[in-house]
């Protein structure tokens, strides 16, 4: 007996050749039909279709070409950004930004507002409500999707937060759900560590890489990790929670629970809290960094305690992952250009020497917004359930 391996639908490649086409103009800008057919390698015919597929389900829209070209010039398509717009919801233990703009990234956002975090779950979601509605009231065009960015432990399919070590009132919440249900739009829920290593895959310095971390140092220290292009997530889409990693035995009380975790002495929070301190006053990472550069504050020696327990956690990412890049996203990096050095020595004298080579530690250039943006189009984009054709059997 032998059998023919099954063959997808057309409907399935179609919507395959939808995806190349929009992450083509995603990653170039405005493009016409033919450069979308020579950047994708894809025939004209089949860009023509799958464009006039994206036209209509407005994640595209045509402008006038603009540029000097042999022959009469095809008109442009961008991703759409005057028809429909997207919002984009980041919330965080200290502060919360909704803003809204079109589909493709940091230059459509139209408004941004900010506010400090409301103390109660009530108080975040009518909040982020009422913003979001300040927002859409002053602009034309259809709201066509929303994402928010949350910190800690999400239930990937129901999008709950199970916990969030400092941010509690979201714990057992579905804000997504409940942003969703408000806007009347879908809502895609996105942990930030992750939403980090989507802005840099897709706007940042991470293109075309398989194989990158990025740490993220706020309020927590989380970890993303990207294999063989894909996310690592774990069995449940936990994994990365390395800031709960217990480096101190008798340390300070951490969001978690524990004692002495990497979140407590190696975040913008723990530095801001070592100058604090230092000057029996308390400061913020905003503050720390304004005070810095004026030169009326010196953290030279917090900055060389919270750059040994930093060098700890980038060393345990580059010995276990061996990522060939590690980005890391804080703003304690704007608090002085030493900060960035001495937190580098400090992983590499930790490292594994051969890991540590093949590594090279960066700043990140995406943002958590733009996080939100490219994973709310993925989600706009998601593949349909895989049909198969299922050709018949043949016996001989
Ligand atoms: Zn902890």
């Amino acid at each position: 007996m032998s059998t023919t391996p099954l063959r997808p639908l057309p409907s399935l490649l179609r919507h395959l050749n939808e995806r190349r086409v929009f992450a083509a103009v995603q990653g170039a800008g405005p493009l016409s039909r033919a450069e979308i057919a020579r950047h994708t390698g894809i025939s004209g015919p089949t860009v023509t279709r799958a464009v006039a597929s994206l036209l209509q389900a407005e994640l595209f829209e045509e402008e006038a070409p603009h540029r000097q070209s042999v022959g009469r010039p095809g008109k442009l398509v961008r991703l759409a950004r005057s028809g429909v717009c997207l919002l984009a919801v980041l919330v965080g233990p200290k502060s919360c930004e909704v803003s809204i703009g079109g589909l493709d990234g940091e230059g459509s956002v139209d408004e941004r507002r900010s506010f400090p975090t409301p103390p109660t779950y009530e108080g975040l979601l009518s909040t982020c409500m009422e913003t979001a509605r300040g927002l859409l009231s002053g602009r034309s065009g259809r709201l066509l999707r929303s994402g928010v960015c949350v910190p800690g432990l999400i239930d990937g399919p129901a999008g709950r937060s199970l916990i969030s070590p400092n941010l509690h009132q979201i714990d057992g919440r579905q804000l997504g759900m409940d942003l969703e249900e408000a806007l009347g739009v879908e809502t895609t829920v996105v942990q930030e560590c992750h939403a980090l290593c989507l802005a840099e895959q897709v706007y940042g310095l991470a293109r075309g890489i398989d194989n990158f971390a990025m740490m993220d140092i706020n309020e927590g220290l989380g970890l993303g990790v990207v294999h063989g292009g894909r996310l690592m997530q774990g069995c449940r889409g936990l994994a990365g929670e390395l800031g709960h990693v217990t480096v101190d035995l008798p340390g300070q009380l951490c969001g978690c629970g524990n004692h002495g975790c990497l979140e407590t002495v190696a975040t913008d929070r723990a530095l801001a809290g070592l100058v604090s301190a230092e000057l029996g006053r308390s400061l913020s990472i905003d503050e720390l960094v304004e005070g810095s550069r004026k030169g009326t504050i010196d953290p030279s020696a917090a900055v060389s305690r919270f750059a040994d327990y930093l060098g700890i956690a980038i060393a345990a990412a580059i010995n276990i992952f061996n990522p060939s890049r590690l980005f890391i996203h804080g703003r304690c990096f704007d608090v002085s250009d030493e900060v960035f050095d001495r937190v580098v020595a400090a992983a590499k004298r930790r490292s594994l020497a051969p890991s540590f080579e093949s590594c090279e530690v960066i700043r990140a250039r995406g943002n958590k917004r733009l996080g939100v943006i490219a994973a709310t189009l993925r989600d706009a984009l998601a593949m349909p359930p895989v049909e198969f054709d299922t050709p018949p059997l043949t016996v001989n």
